[in-house]
């Protein structure tokens, strides 16, 4: 294990206990920057350690994530969230995806005339979005591995809260930016209802591996420090919010972790197997019964401004 530190306030600034989460059969402790109000993991385990905690199965099936119904669902949320980013530019342009996984994302961009480029830590999902005919590159970018002033929108979909260093990546991507440029994030907002209501058994706290646990506010003050300005933020994610709130409903009644995100996910057999028929029913029949308050929980929230996942666009000053 290592120290985890504030990534806007750095190393020395004081944090406070927030909560503790258990993984398998670790317990993990998330703290709160005093200055700055950012929740992150401390101690976390070091990079090599990390590894363990990404399987091939948290990653999902040979060719696709999830079972084939959820699949269609899977690409009408990255066609919508395709067409959100385009709105902010008058014609096509280049976009970097960071963490782009299979790429579906890049490919629907490509398919508006934009030029993507993707990076992908896990090889297994940079080779299917390699064969998507998306231009990827494995492992975190590279120094001059872009020219400078190349994109016009670079994206995070659910990927800050993994990094290690989330400033050194920024401080990394601005100089890649045009004048004007747009970053896009979403990323598990921990001010959300959701997040205050289940603790530790809140799906989009998933430890060790969300590193970092944004709100609106930290969020902001994250990317003013590093020069960008907030130009739009929504609390409504179809594709995020209203799982969150089922599967968290499912890991406080007791179904182990993540039981019904196990179940959907494509073809791993192993991690199926640790739930008879008989439970898998039971998930089922309980999911098919919540959905629809999950769904309405989503839309107050998202008025309410508390949704579960934000996505918010930040343009360089
Ligand atoms: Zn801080």
């Amino acid at each position: 294990m290592e120290e985890g530190n504030c990534p806007t306030c750095g190393p020395g600034v004081r944090a406070e206990n927030f909560l503790q989460a258990p993984s398998g059969k670790f317990l993990f402790s998330y703290v709160r920057c005093s200055a700055c109000g950012l929740v992150f993991l401390n101690p976390r385990p070091q990079a090599a350690e990390m590894q363990g905690f990404y399987d091939e199965d948290y990653y999902g099936g040979e060719d696709r994530k999830f079972r084939s119904g959820l699949e269609v669902l899977r690409r009408l949320f990255a066609r919508a969230r395709a067409r959100r980013a385009g709105r902010y530019f008058p014609s096509s342009g280049k976009v970097l995806d960071v963490g782009c996984g299979q790429g579906t994302f890049l490919q629907l961009m490509q398919g508006k005339g934009w030029k993507g480029y993707g990076t992908e830590l896990s090889s297994r999902s940079a080779s299917r979005a390699l064969q998507a005919g998306v231009s990827v590159s494995v492992g975190e970018i590279r120094e001059n591995q872009f020219p400078p002033d190349f994109f016009d929108l670079i994206t995070f979909w659910q990927v800050l809260e993994h990094l290690r260093d989330p400033s050194a990546v920024l401080r990394r991507i601005r100089p890649l930016l045009k004048s004007g440029g747009i970053v896009a994030i979403s990323t598990p907002n921990v001010e959300s209802l959701q997040a205050k209501v289940f603790g530790g058994d809140w799906f989009h706290l998933d430890a060790p591996r969300h590193l970092f646990l944004f709100s609106p506010r930290t969020l902001g003050k994250f990317m003013a420090a590093h020069g960008f300005r907030l130009l739009a933020l929504s609390h409504f994610s179809w594709e995020q919010n209203p799982y969150g709130w089922l599967q968290s409903f499912l890991n406080r009644v007791g179904f182990s972790n993540n039981s019904l995100y196990t179940l959907i996910k494509d073809d791993p057999p192993s991690l199926k197997r640790r739930f008879t028929l008989g439970v898998q029913g039971k998930i089922y029949i309980l999911s098919a019964a919540l959905l629809p308050i999950c769904l309405l929980l989503s839309g107050v929230m998202g008025v309410r401004h508390r949704g579960g996942t934000i996505e918010a666009y930040f343009q360089l000053k």
